[in-house]
């Protein structure tokens, strides 16, 4: 049986705009000052200040965005990186922005690293009108000193989470980490990410002890993130904890969201397969093409 998700309680709001493929991704800087031995950010975009927007590059800030939202007809934005806090004025700047474009009710969430917050930061973030934000951190010393700058979004309005990569061997760390959020009243959720092996972090990973399965996850980071959403759904049930699958992205969020722009920009003789791939009619035959990030594959023929 392939397991695609597994949600204790509900999902985020931010989550349930990525289940309809609704939701675009914001990849807004790979700047980031740490180096999490599980890091998946590619090396060619860690540490450099580089966008791109649904993976297609960013060249015209905001404008290569906008126009990449009205293709896609998304009603959220999710900021990732690096760590998008490492250009706080860029992401006030452009959720200001999309708010007066959209509507309030234009959901954006964003990602931070505990360790990377700071209280300038904090407080420009806290007066943007964001909506989410999602904390990263895997071990509770990672949110010394930074409970108190949580609250400043928590008592702005945002509503916060912890979304950490599903550790195998972390389990009882993690647990401590949402102990302290939940206990201290700052998280309404959790989310812990099937851990991914890629290029970036595959040495890393094996030097640790861990081994990637066939599927490009880490063997044991399923069952890692089932024992900690157990346990915390057992002390504190009205935390919503989601386990999201490797599969679950690839199927659900990204065939989702390919599904959505094919079917606003496909043309007359292409029809949408639910996977979001396109099956074209030409007098050649019928070819089954990949579009992504603006490129075309030809995936199938006949
Ligand atoms: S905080 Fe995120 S981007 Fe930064 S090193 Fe860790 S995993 Fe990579």
């Amino acid at each position: 049986m392939i397991r695609l998700n597994i949600v204790f309680g509900e999902f985020a709001r931010g989550c349930r705009q990525c289940q309809l493929g609704i939701k675009s991704v914001l990849f807004i800087t790979g700047v980031c000052p740490l180096n999490c031995f599980y890091c998946p950010v590619s090396r060619d975009r860690f540490g450099r200040d580089v966008m791109f927007i649904n993976d297609r590059p960013i060249n015209k800030f905001p404008g290569d965005i906008i126009d990449e939202l009205d293709r896609a007809g998304s009603n959220g934005l999710a900021i990732t990186g690096g760590d998008p806090i490492m250009v706080v004025d860029r992401v006030v700047e452009l959720v200001r922005l999309l708010k007066d474009i959209y509507g309030q009710g234009f959901h954006i969430h964003m990602y931070t690293h505990a360790l990377n917050i700071n209280e300038e930061a904090i407080k420009k973030m806290a007066g943007s009108g964001i909506d989410e934000v999602r904390i990263h951190a895997i071990n509770p010393a990672q949110l010394n000193g930074k409970l108190s700058l949580l609250r400043v979004l928590k008592d702005a309005g945002i509503e916060l989470g912890l979304e950490v990569p599903a550790l195998p061997r972390f389990e009882g760390e993690i647990i401590k980490v949402a102990e302290v959020l939940i206990t201290n009243g700052l998280i309404s959720f959790v989310n812990l990410d099937e851990l991914d092996v890629s290029p970036a972090n595959i040495n890393n990973l094996i030097s640790m002890g861990y081994r990637p399965g066939p599927d490009g996850s880490v063997i044991g980071s399923l069952d890692a993130g089932i024992k900690i959403a157990s346990e915390i759904r057992r002390r504190w049930s009205w935390i919503n904890v989601n386990v999201c699958t490797s599969r679950y992205k690839d199927l659900a969020q990204i065939g989702a969201r390919l599904f959505r722009i094919n079917m606003r920009i496909g043309g007359g003789n292409e029809v949408v397969l639910d996977d979001g791939t396109v099956e074209s009619k030409s007098e050649g035959g019928v070819v089954i093409k990949l579009r992504i990030g603006g490129k075309e594959y030809d995936v199938e023929s006949g």
